[in-house]
C-alpha cells in the first residue's frame, strides 16, 4: 500500500483517530488523561535518546567487507584472515572529546572502530587514526578524558587544563606531536589511516604465537585540513565528515583501505629497543615492515543512524580464535570498560540488537534482563553442566586464548624500560626524521595557536620545556611564537 494510504497506528498497531488534535474536554477544556495516544507519543519522545558515549560521542559509520588478498596463515589461524576470506564489516568513525553535536573538524584523534562479523563470532578491532595514545595505563584514562573535556564550573573547554595534564604526563608527547601535526585534522574520514594501536597476539594452527599491530592504510591518500579550514568548517558545516562518508557511499564511490600488519615473534619482544606493549610507542617499520593482508571496503550506508550506528557497540574483548590480548595495560583496561559502557548505555541485552548480534549462532547461558527477546528453546537447560543436551564449552573449538607467561608479585609499576624507551624519543624522531619543513612549520603554528588559547604562565613554562624535550629547536620556535603572539594580543 502506498505510504499515503496507510493508517497511522499507535505502537501496538491500533489505528489512531488523529495525527493533529489531542483530546480535550470541550474546545477550551483541559487535555484528558485517557488520550493514551498523545501520552504514548510524548512519553516515547522523552525516551528517544540513550546516554551519549562519554568518549567518542560524535561519529558516523558504514558497513563494508574485508577481503583477504595475501596469505598470513603462518601467523594466525583466525578464519577471517585466511586467504580469500570475505567478511562483512561495520565501522564507526568518531572524534574523542566532543559531544554529540560537536563539529567534526575539531583537532582530536579519530576513533576507527571496526567490527567483523566472522563465522566464529564478532571480532572488534577498536582503534584510532593514530598508532599511539596519550597515556599507557588505564588508571589514568578518566583523568585524561576529564582534562580534555569541560571545566566542571563553567562547562567550558579549557586549553590550560589540557596542557596542564599533558605536560605533567610527558608520555603524552608522542601522541600530542601527532595531534598538533597535519594528521590531527583529517580532511575526511576517507583520507586517514586507521590503526589497531594496541599490540595483539596472533596464534597459528600449530599454536605458535606472534605479537601483531594492525594498520589500515587509506587508498584515498592522506589529506588533511589546515587549522583555518577546519575552523571555518566547524562553523559552516559541523557534520562535514559524517556527510562526506554518507554522500560518497550513496554516490556509489566506495572508499577502501589496505589492511597491513606488523608481526613480531614473541621471543623478540624482550630485547626489542622499545617496549612493544607500551601504547605510547610504535614499532619502527624499519624493524618490522608492513605485511599486506587484504582490502577493506565500505559499501553500504546505514538504513537508520540511531539503530545501526548510535547503538552499535564495539568492544576490544571481542576476539575470535587465533587472536588474543597482550600485556598492553591500556588494552587490558579497555577489555573491561567497553562492554561495561554498553551495558550501561544501551542495556544488558545490547548484544541482541541486529547491528551487534553475530551472524553465527549464539549458544550462551545468559538469560533475562531488560528487553530480552532472543531465547533458547524451553527444553534447553539454563545452567551448565547439565545432562540434557545443553551447550558445553569446547576448548578445541575456542582455540588458544593468546595467553602469555608472567610471574612475580603484584606490583604497581611502570612498563619495563627498553633500550630506546623514553617519553620524548619517538616524538623527536617524528619531528626530525619524518616531517618535512612545511609540516614542521605548521606543527609549530598549531601548537602556538593552541597554547595562546588561554594557557596560564606557569603551565606555559612547562609547555616550552615539553617541546624542547621533544626537539630543542622546535621548543625554541614554540616559545618565540607564543611570546610574539602574547605581545600582539
Ligand atoms: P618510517 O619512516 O618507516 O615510517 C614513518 C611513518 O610516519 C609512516 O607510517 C608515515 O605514514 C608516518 N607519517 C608521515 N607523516 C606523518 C605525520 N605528519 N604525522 C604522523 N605520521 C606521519 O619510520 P618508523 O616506523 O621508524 O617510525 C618513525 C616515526 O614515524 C615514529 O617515531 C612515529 O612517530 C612515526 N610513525 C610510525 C609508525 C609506525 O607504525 N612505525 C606509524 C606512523 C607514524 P605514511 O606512510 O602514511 O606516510
Amino acid at each position: 500500500m502506498p505510504e499515503t494510504q496507510r493508517a497511522t497506528t499507535n505502537n501496538f498497531g491500533i489505528p489512531v483517530v488523529s495525527d493533529n488534535e489531542s483530546l480535550t474536554a470541550g474546545t477550551q477544556g483541559p487535555i484528558l488523561l485517557h488520550d493514551h495516544y498523545l501520552i504514548e507519543k510524548l512519553a516515547h519522545f522523552n525516551r528517544e535518546r540513550v546516554p551519549e558515549r562519554v568518549v567518542h560521542a560524535k561519529g558516523g559509520g558504514a558497513f563494508g567487507e574485508l577481503v583477504v588478498t595475501h596469505d598470513v596463515s603462518r601467523y594466525t589461524k583466525a578464519t577471517l584472515f585466511q586467504p580469500g576470506a570475505k567478511t562483512e564489516s561495520l565501522v564507526r568513525f568518531s572524534t574523542v572529546a566532543g559531544e554529540q553535536g560537536s563539529p567534526d573538524t575539531w583537532r582530536d584523534p579519530r576513533g576507527f572502530a571496526v567490527k567483523f562479523y566472522t563465522e566464529d563470532g564478532n571480532y572488534d578491532l577498536v582503534g584510532n587514526n593514530t598508532p599511539v595514545f596519550f597515556i599507557k595505563d588505564p588508571i589514568k584514562f578518566p583523568d585524561f578524558i576529564h582534562s580534555q573535556k569541560r571545566l566542571p564550573g563553567s562547562g567550558l573547554r579549557d586549553h590550560n587544563m589540557q596542557w596542564d595534564f599533558w605536560t605533567l604526563r610527558p608520555e603524552s608527547a608522542h601522541q600530542v606531536t601527532w595531534l598538533m601535526g597535519d594528521r590531527g585534522i583529517p580532511k575526511t574520514w576517507r583520507h586517514m589511516d586507521g590503526f589497531g594501536s594496541h599490540t595483539y597476539q596472533w596464534v597459528n594452527a600449530d599454536g605458535e604465537r606472534f605479537w601483531v599491530k594492525y594498520h589500515f592504510k587509506t587508498d584515498q591518500g592522506i589529506e588533511f585540513l589546515t587549522q583555518d579550514e577546519a575552523d571555518t568548517l566547524a562553523g559552516n558545516d559541523p557534520d562535514h565528515h559524517r556527510a562526506d562518508l554518507y554522500d560518497t557511499i550513496a554516490r556509489g564511490e566506495f572508499p577502501s583501505w589496505t589492511l597491513k600488519v606488523q608481526v613480531m615473534p614473541v621471543d623478540e619482544a624482550e630485547g626489542y629497543r622499545f617496549n612493544p606493549f607500551d601504547l605510547t610507542k610504535v614499532w619502527s617499520q624499519k624493524d618490522y615492515p608492513l605485511i599486506e593482508v587484504g582490502k577493506w571496503t565500505l559499501n553500504r550506508n546505514p538504513d537508520n543512524f540511531f539503530a545501526q550506528i548510535e547503538q552499535a557497540s564495539f568492544e576490544p574483548s571481542n576476539v575470535v580464535p587465533g587472536i588474543g590480548f597482550s600485556p598492553d595495560k591500556m588494552l587490558l583496561g579497555r577489555v573491561f570498560s567497553y562492554a561495561d559502557a554498553h551495558r550501561y548505555r544501551i542495556g544488558a541485552n545490547y548484544a541482541q540488537l541486529p547491528v551487534n548480534a553475530p551472524k553465527n549462532q549464539v549458544n550462551s547461558y545468559s538469560q533475562d534482563g531488560a528487553m530480552r527477546y532472543a531465547t533458547n528453546s524451553p527444553e534447553t537447560p539454563v545452567y551448565a553442566p547439565n545432562c540434557y543436551g545443553g551447550p558445553h564449552a569446547d576448548a578445541s573449538l575456542a582455540g588458544d586464548e593468546g595467553l602469555w607467561a608472567f610471574d612475580g608479585e603484584s606490583v604497581r609499576a611502570g612498563y619495563i624500560e627498553h633500550a630506546e624507551d623514553g617519553d620524548f624519543t619517538q616524538a623527536g624522531t617524528l619531528v626530525r626524521e619524518v616531517l618535512s619543513d612545511d609540516e614542521r612549520d605548521r606543527l609549530v603554528n598549531n601548537i602556538v595557536g593552541h597554547a595562546l588559547g588561554g594557557v596560564s604562565e606557569p603551565v606555559l613554562l612547562r609547555v616550552f620545556d615539553y617541546w624542547k624535550s621533544v626537539d630543542p629547536d622546535l621548543g625554541k620556535r614554540v616559545e618565540i611564537g607564543v611570546r610574539e603572539g602574547q605581545s600582539r594580543n
